[in-house]
């Protein structure tokens, strides 16, 4: 049996008619950038999310950098990051000018530490850029009360977290504004790169509009030095046409979930997703510890199941950040994470006897070796 770690073909199975009917509707529209489409699904979208505004842009990182330039925040400012995450929304801060400031994270959600962040704030922060980490929403009720008591723009990396919920409210609507990426493997992926901006805020909202076409919304008049960073119409009509499944996809993820904590508790020295009272995750990705990763992956591979490591390497650590000061042993936490994370298969088209093959293999695993 093979357990491939993505499949994007099942899900063109199961939304065929949709998904071809949008594709022939842009086809016959003839427009295929800023046009109807993308109104309609930033409108949908933003909707689902519960905010008054989404401004589709062309992908997850230009979402965030967006946001940074819109606010104004550039050389000599700083942004407080998450040390374990993904490069992208560091990358964000760096594109627009400002530095990273990486937090650590809470030890048993992997998402930025509340309990960190004030140490780390200097007349120079103007953003808290936390990324609701494996599709689980960061403590945005104790991260918004700093940012508050601090006068800090509070950003959401949304990338993972697609139909989250914090508390009464969903992911994308629980800071000041968020990046949402809606790239192809994301819990809500279009079938190229694309992204979006959710905000409450009507005037950043409007700058977002002219700053991801040329800092232009009336042909060749230029308001700001902006990107060309735009959602195509193709991608906003499947996204349109994806979008009605999401909560039933995300569904089938946390059942997924609960039947991998069924099957892998205490299960050798195995660390499984701590989820916090407050929080509802989606499941974007599903990752357990251990201090033998690299075997438990070789095993599984030889037993046709795909795994993938979020993330290898922090981005301290990073080439990218060669030479920027950052060094082994100055973000433990992130640096021990990255050493022993593994995910395991899930999502939407991943079936019960698969993920069954997917533990009674982990199991194998820690009985034969007797780890
Ligand atoms: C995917 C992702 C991004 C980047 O989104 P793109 O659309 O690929 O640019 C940023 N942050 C996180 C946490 C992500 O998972």
């Amino acid at each position: 049996m093979n357990v491939p770690i993505l499949d994007l073909k099942p899900a063109y199975d199961e939304l065929r008619p949709e998904l071809d009917a949008a594709y022939h509707r842009v086809m016959e529209s003839g427009w295929v950038l800023l046009g109807r489409e993308l109104e309609a699904f930033e409108a949908e979208y933003a909707a689902s999310v519960g905010v008054a505004h989404c401004v589709g842009v062309a992908n997850g990182l230009e979402a965030m950098q967006l946001v940074l330039m819109a606010l104004g925040v550039g050389p000599g400012d700083e942004v407080i990051v998450p040390s374990h995450g993904y490069i992208a929304t560091w990358l964000a801060v760096t594109h627009a000018g400002a530095k990273p400031v990486p937090c650590e994270p809470d030890p048993s959600t992997y998402n930025l530490d509340p309990a960190r962040l004030t140490a780390l704030i200097t007349p120079r922060t103007k953003v808290v850029l936390p990324i609701h980490l494996y599709g689980q929403t960061a403590d945005m009720p104790a991260i918004n009360a700093i940012a508050e008591r601090h006068g800090l723009f509070v950003l959401e990396d949304a990338a993972q977290s697609h139909g989250a919920r914090c508390g009464d409210r969903a992911a994308g609507a629980l800071g000041h504004a968020a990046g949402v990426s809606f790239y192809p493997s994301k819990n809500l992926g279009a079938l190229a790169d694309a992204g979006a901006v959710t905000t409450n805020d009507a005037q950043l909202a409007e700058k977002l509009r002219h700053l991801r076409n040329y800092g232009s919304k009336v042909r060749y008049r230029h308001e700001y030095p902006g990107l060309n960073s735009r959602l195509s119409e193709l991608q906003a009509a499947f996204l349109r046409a994806k979008l009605p499944h999401l909560a039933a996809w995300n569904a089938r993820r946390v059942a997924l979930a609960g039947r991998y904590f069924a099957q892998l508790r205490g299960v050798g020295d195995i660390v499984l997703p701590f989820v916090p009272s407050w929080a509802e995750p989606v499941w974007h990705l599903f990752v357990i510890r251990t201090a033998h990763r690299d075997a438990l992956q070789a095993h599984l591979a030889t037993r046709g199941i795909g795994t993938q490591i979020h993330y290898p390497i922090p981005p301290h650590l990073s080439n990218a950040y060669r030479g920027a000061g950052w060094h082994r042993g100055d973000f433990p936490l992130a640096e021990k994470f990255a050493a022993e994370v593994l995910s395991l298969p899930i999502g939407p088209h991943i079936t019960p006897e698969q993920l069954d093959h997917v533990c009674a293999s982990v199991q194998g695993f820690f009985t034969r070796s007797n780890r």
